[in-house]
């Protein structure tokens, strides 16, 4: 009896220290099955880096292994780290955005993959800013490479059976992007779970954002899942119903 319960506490708390671990890595799986079950060699790592604790996304067909990064802000030893364990062929570095948090690791991530890196226009010159923009913070200096190429409105980018839909949204930033899946959408620092993206940082624009939420994003299906640039993932419905800068009283119709 005793041994029993001996046996139960033990595998309690061996279930909560592997939970507590994962949260304090900051990193966790999701294994995606889209709709019709056509994705089901697609894989989504999230890995939580750096002092604003971005959201960086890997996003990879474990069949043909490539895969796609998208906003490697910081910590490039944990992100290749995850690359290299499930020996990934990166293919594309893309940026939400080019804010100092979201674009600090592409340069030692291009360096290890010789992965493009992406970006839309409106955001190479605040990119190019990031060294003032993270000191202005009171960080060291962060700088990227300048983008391969840029992305626009509507273009696909694939890799495997990855396939990330542009969505110009800008309004946090003048170039500021979300990267549509099947059922999913990385909404970079435009929307996020009960709130949206800061409009006081150059280039942005508040009426700007919200026109950029209300075509783009809330255009989605209710059960589209969003990943955020910071913070917990949400759905499409959920903030439909309860963001408060998007509800009917608000103004956001
Ligand atoms: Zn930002
Ligand atoms: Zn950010």
């Amino acid at each position: 009896m005793i041994a029993a319960k001996k046996k139960q506490i033990l595998i309690l708390l061996v279930v909560f220290s592997v939970t507590a671990a994962a949260l304090l890595l900051g990193w966790s799986f999701y294994h995606y099955s889209g709709a019709q079950g056509k994705k089901n060699n697609m894989v989504l790592i999230r890995l939580v880096v750096g002092p604003l604790q971005v959201n960086c996304f890997i996003l990879a067909d474990e069949k043909t292994k490539e895969a796609v990064v998208i906003d490697p802000g910081d910590d490039a030893g944990d992100i290749l780290k995850v690359i290299k364990e499930k020996g990934l062929k990166v293919k594309y570095i893309v940026n939400t955005h080019g804010h100092f948090d979201h674009v600090g690791a592409n340069k030692a991530l291009k360096d290890a993959t010789g992965a493009e890196l992406l970006i839309h226009e409106g955001d190479a010159p605040v990119m190019a800013s990031a060294p003032l923009h993270s000191r202005s913070f009171g960080m060291a200096p962060v700088s990227s490479p300048v983008a391969d190429r840029y992305v626009k409105h509507g273009e696909v980018i694939s890799a495997g059976e990855v396939s990330l839909k542009v969505l110009h949204t800008p309004g946090h930033s003048p170039g500021g992007i979300s990267l549509l899946e099947q059922g999913m959408v990385f909404s970079g620092d435009s929307l996020f779970a009960g709130s949206i993206g800061r409009t006081d940082l150059p280039g942005g624009d508040l009426l700007t954002l919200l026109g950029s939420i209300k075509t783009n994003l809330m255009v989605l299906p209710d059960d589209t899942k969003v990943f955020c640039g910071h913070g917990p993932a949400t759905t499409i419905g959920d903030e439909r119903h309860d963001n408060p800068f998007l509800n009917k009283e608000s103004g956001f119709e």
